[in-house]
């Protein structure tokens, strides 16, 4: 199986204008930190570079808004990189896997797969081939569990379907029953 071995950012959000690595490794992390301290800026980080693409989910407005910025000072751009162990996961004959994405002032968004420039469509196909489809439901933020919990029983069942990989056959099926 695929994990994240450690995610290198530059100018992203909380971050600064400086190259940090951060380790995840295999298995389950946990990061703390006091009330604004990133926690969930890291999150940000993943979504921002896995392409799962609004702004919104991002807690931004425009995708500038991404870009380090303190007391009148602001980064260039905004870059986060993934390094996944490959595992055989991916489809591709590297031990590791590099997605990076980069944001400029001027919003121009890129990104690259092991160091090649890409199209999001090709890291939306690298991610679905390696089992985590951009469209699928890979992250709870902050504020999910409550959601869910006041959801009415069916809205719940949807998310489930989702989850479960169940509701592309419902919608496989209703069309079959339309046609
Ligand atoms: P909590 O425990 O409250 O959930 P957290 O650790 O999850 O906190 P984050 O939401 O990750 O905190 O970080 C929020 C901080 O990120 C805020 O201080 C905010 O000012 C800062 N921040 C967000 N965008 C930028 C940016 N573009 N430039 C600089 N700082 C930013
Ligand atoms: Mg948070």
């Amino acid at each position: 199986k695929a994990y994240i071995d450690r995610i290198n950012v530059f100018g992203f959000k909380s971050y600064g204008e400086r190259y940090l690595s951060i380790p995840l490794g295999e298995g389950f992390t946990a990061i703390v930190g006091p009330n604004g301290s990133g926690k969930s800026n890291l999150g940000d980080a993943i979504v921002f570079c896995l392409g799962i693409a609004s702004a919104k989910a991002m807690r931004a407005i425009k995708l500038t808004d991404l870009i380090f910025s303190s007391k009148g000072k602001t980064a260039p751009y905004a870059e986060v990189e993934i390094i996944f162990k490959n595992n055989g996961a991916f489809p591709l004959n590297t031990e590791e896997v590099s997605i990076s994405r980069k944001v400029d002032l001027s919003g121009k968004s890129t990104y690259k797969i092991n160091s090649r420039p890409a199209k999001q469509q090709e890291v939306e196909e690298l991610l679905t081939l390696a089992g985590i489809p951009t469209q699928g439901y890979n992250i709870v933020t902050q504020g999910d569990i409550y959601k869910f919990v006041k959801m009415t029983p069916s809205e719940r069942r949807d998310l489930i379907s989702d989850i479960a990989g169940i509701t592309q056959y419902e919608e496989r099926k209703q069309k079959a029953i339309q046609d």
